[in-house]
């Protein structure tokens, strides 16, 4: 653990540095990515039996609170990653065995496309079919949202199946993305964390094996939740995180802003206790839930507090607060499911004067 702490101070630093234009450019933040290499934190996650460092669940989090903090768009890239590698560790050995060895090594890029199951285009025709067919699947349509799509090797993805016996099941698979048929968008025009380079990438007659099969046919595959988990309430910690460090540093030598930093500072703890008070403990999802909309309420308001008082001059680049207060509207809209939104526009509603 204590090489774990002298490494991060370091990649921090080094994240924190390039944050700005990781942010504003839409390119593949290679830098800042090869900052995670060398630190060892592609690592973290792994088992140790495919070569990686095996770290506990509480000391990823702990990690990547302070990543979210010095670089929320590298940080974002990483958790995307780290979504892929959880659900490959929960599917069958020879996926583990092609992925995760290369991953502990920073070879190749994984990410995440399961959007299109829980959170976008739940009002529509599933944006992504699959029908069997000679012994695997075929999918058209398309994946919506998929960040680092230009720079990946492969997405962990989900379709629903289009068989009317089977209508409504779904299935959660590794797609490569030099499958034939498989067209990656350029990356979007994005208000904040631009070097995420998300796309959607469209399918038209994909085929995938049975073998790249990580979960399903069934049901409601990704849980009651479909989003809002502790991992996206660890990067909004992380992001508020870095807005209330800076009142603590203008605390020093301004008084007035003691107080303020002291409430963000308060709730940032409680927060983080209640957090890590959850990892392992299979919250239930209102709980976690409740915890996802109050990280989001705590980022927004934090990092406004602080553009308050950086006044015209934190509302210019590179200052970094002006980087926060946008990187915070992303909690608005990311992993973001319907009893958190719920909960943050009811705070919106709230009486105005
Ligand atoms: C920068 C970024 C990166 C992301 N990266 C990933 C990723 O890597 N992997 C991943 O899985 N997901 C990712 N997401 C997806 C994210 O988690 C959400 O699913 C997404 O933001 C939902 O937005 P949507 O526009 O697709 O929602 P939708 O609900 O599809 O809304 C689309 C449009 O339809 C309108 N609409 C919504 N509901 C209704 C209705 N009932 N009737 C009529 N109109 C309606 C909305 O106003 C909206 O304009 C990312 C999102 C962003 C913004």
């Amino acid at each position: 653990m204590k090489d774990i702490r002298a490494n991060i101070c370091e990649v921090v630093k080094s994240l924190g540095a390039l944050a700005e234009s990781a942010d504003r450019d839409a390119a593949w933040p290679t830098a800042s990515w090869e900052v995670l290499d060398k630190g060892g934190v592609l690592s973290w996650s792994i088992p140790t039996e495919f070569g990686g460092r095996g770290l506990s669940t509480l000391e990823q989090m702990r990690g990547n609170e302070s990543l979210g903090a010095a670089c929320l768009t590298t940080a974002f890239l990483l958790s995307q990653r780290e979504a892929a590698v959880r659900w490959i560790l929960k599917g069958p050995e020879t996926l583990k065995q092609r992925f995760l060895p290369d991953a502990a090594r920073g070879i190749g890029y994984l990410t995440i496309g399961i959007s299109q199951l829980t959170t976008s285009r739940q009002h529509c025709a599933p944006a992504l079919l699959a029908e069997p067919f000679e012994g695997g699947f075929r999918l058209d349509g398309v994946i919506p949202w998929v960040t680092g799509a230009s720079g990946a090797q492969a997405v962990v993805a989900g379709a629903v199946l289009e068989n009317s016996q089977t209508g409504g099941e779904q299935i959660l698979f590794v797609l490569s993305l030099k499958n034939p048929g498989v067209k990656i968008g350029p990356p979007m025009a994005l208000s904040a964390l631009a070097g995420s380079c998300t796309s959607e990438i469209r399918c038209e007659g994909v085929w995938i094996s049975r073998e790249d099969l990580l979960a399903g046919p069934g049901r409601e595959l990704l849980g009651k939740m479909g989003g809002g988990g502790l991992e996206t309430s660890c990067l909004a910690l992380g992001l508020a995180g870095g807005a209330i460090d800076w009142l603590g540093g203008e605390s020093q030598t301004r008084p007035e802003v003691i107080g303020i930093f002291n409430h963000y500072e308060g709730i940032r703890s409680e927060f983080r206790g209640t957090l890590h008070g959850m990892v392992g403990a299979a919250p239930t999802p209102e709980a976690a839930l409740k915890l996802r909309a109050g990280c989001t309420r705590l980022a927004l308001q934090a990092t406004q507090a602080a553009l308050i008082l950086s006044k015209g001059s934190g509302f210019v680049a590179p200052h970094p607060v002006q980087r926060w207060v946008r990187q915070a509207l992303f909690f608005l809209v990311w992993s973001c499911p319907r009893p958190v939104a719920s909960e943050v526009l009811e705070g919106l509603l709230g009486k105005i004067g």
